[in-house]
């Protein structure tokens, strides 16, 4: 299929709106991108003519609305190549599957002593649950260094690996600096020195081509509203063997098999984990919005991303001024900078008022703007539906705030 930007915009409503007399540029993607109409459609239907729990009637639509549950729970399964679809927990999102993994599974393989390694680039979401846990645990968390460019330092890391080595949690991707980690390799070697992965997957799965098997990760961790799906779900992998060793994380209806007050005992997989009434809808419409992804092609929306990536780091740094923050070899679609002299959330005012959505500040990686020893920066993040003359306006906006801040 020819990618074509515009046609692709057409799926996406909020596209056309203006925002300050001028029509909306969505450079915010890497927050949560917007929804395409299906995606839309697929939630008023389901509220229309599908809503009933899941699991426990039996009438008409329990059923439907269960097996539309357990369908999307498939087709999620499908998109990252899991093994079987009970692998997968619908949970809230990336913050929701960490929080999961670090309490159930922390709790059965962390004591005292042991160590918790994260990377310098974390978002704060795959940092504090670890903390959490380091603290109960009385174990440690270690710091994989970066370096100048955003690229993590990968002989550190090899250092850090040890037999007090329980978990390893990084990113495949930076929300902030858009840094591609070499994950494939960092889970090889903490397997090696025999340690459990977490891949924090949430600005992985819309940009590239996931594959949990290839990749050999334990678990992986993703949201849906950052692939153009609902807020409020989100997946967490994991493999088999680990999520039956794990203790539940909640308690509540569905995740048990039989309740007494003497002795309870647990559901399998995946129910043990998804204790009450889930997000039907929400696990529902993503199905949808991750069928419309596999439409486009995950390599079409890449290549489509990685050309105005390109375009927009090379115009930009045109700017008398500009500083582009990180600029690791391999980068996915965000640009992230500063002017010289210039507050970020200044420059990121101005550009609103140009109809133009970027995010500023720490971008929830305090300790990583902590290490480049800056107060945040400015983020342009690139989706699918983005063109070059949204990038070309970016680049306006930019010279427009320079003259009017300097
Ligand atoms: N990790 C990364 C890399 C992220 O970009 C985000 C969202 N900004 C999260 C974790 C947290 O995701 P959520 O807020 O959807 O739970």
């Amino acid at each position: 299929m020819m990618f074509d930007a515009e046609k692709i915009r057409k799926d996406f409503p909020i596209l056309d709106v203006h925002v300050n007399g001028k029509r909306l540029v969505y450079l915010d993607n890497a927050a949560t991108t917007q929804k395409p109409k299906r995606v839309i459609d697929a939630l008023v239907k389901y509220y229309s003519e599908e809503n009933s729990n899941v699991h426990r009637g039996v009438h008409f639509l329990s059923d439907k609305a269960t097996t539309l549950y357990e369908n999307s729970r498939k087709t999620i399964a499908e998109f990252i190549n899991a093994g079987k679809p009970e692998e997968l927990i619908f949970v809230r999102g990336t913050t929701e599957a960490i929080n999961l993994v670090a309490s159930s599974y922390g709790e059965v393989s962390v004591g005292t002593g042991d160590e918790v390694i994260v990377s310098h680039l974390e978002h704060h979401s795959n940092i504090v649950p670890w903390q959490i846990l380091c603290e109960r645990k009385g174990a440690s968390l270690k710091v994989i260094p970066v370096n100048d460019s955003g690229e993590l330092d990968i002989e550190a890391y090899r250092k850090l690996l040890s037999s007090r080595t329980k978990i390893v949690a990084v990113n495949q991707i930076s929300n902030s600096l858009g840094t591609v980690n070499p994950v494939r390799e960092i889970i090889r070697q903490a397997h090696d020195a025999g340690a459990v992965v977490l891949i924090d997957g949430a600005q992985a799965v819309q940009h590239s081509n996931v594959d949990v098997r290839e990749l050999d990760a334990d678990f992986y961790a993703f949201s849906g509203h950052k692939m153009y799906g609902p807020t409020g779900i989100g997946i967490l992998y994991g493999k088999e063997k680990l999520l039956d060793s794990m203790p539940p994380y909640q308690g509540g209806g569905d995740m048990i098999k039989n309740v007494s007050f003497e002795k309870t005992t647990y559901n399998e997989l995946p129910y043990k984990f998804e204790a009450g009434t889930p997000d039907i809808s929400g696990a529902i419409v993503l199905s949808e919005a991750v069928k419309y992804i596999k439409e486009i092609g995950i390599e079409n929306i890449a290549g489509h991303e990685r050309e105005l990536l390109e375009y927009g780091t090379s115009k930009l740094s045109e700017i008398d001024g500009f500083r582009l923050v990180g600029n690791a070899k391999e980068k996915a679609s965000v640009i992230s900078f500063l002017l010289d002299g210039i507050h970020p959330y200044d420059t990121g005012a101005i550009l609103d008022k140009t109809g133009i959505a970027v995010r500023t500040g720490l971008h929830c990686t305090e300790p990583l703007m902590k290490r480049f020893g800056i107060p945040g920066t400015v983020r342009a993040s690139i989706a699918m539906y983005n063109t070059k003359e949204e990038i070309d306006a970016l680049v306006n906006g930019v010279i427009k705030a320079k003259k009017m801040l300097s």
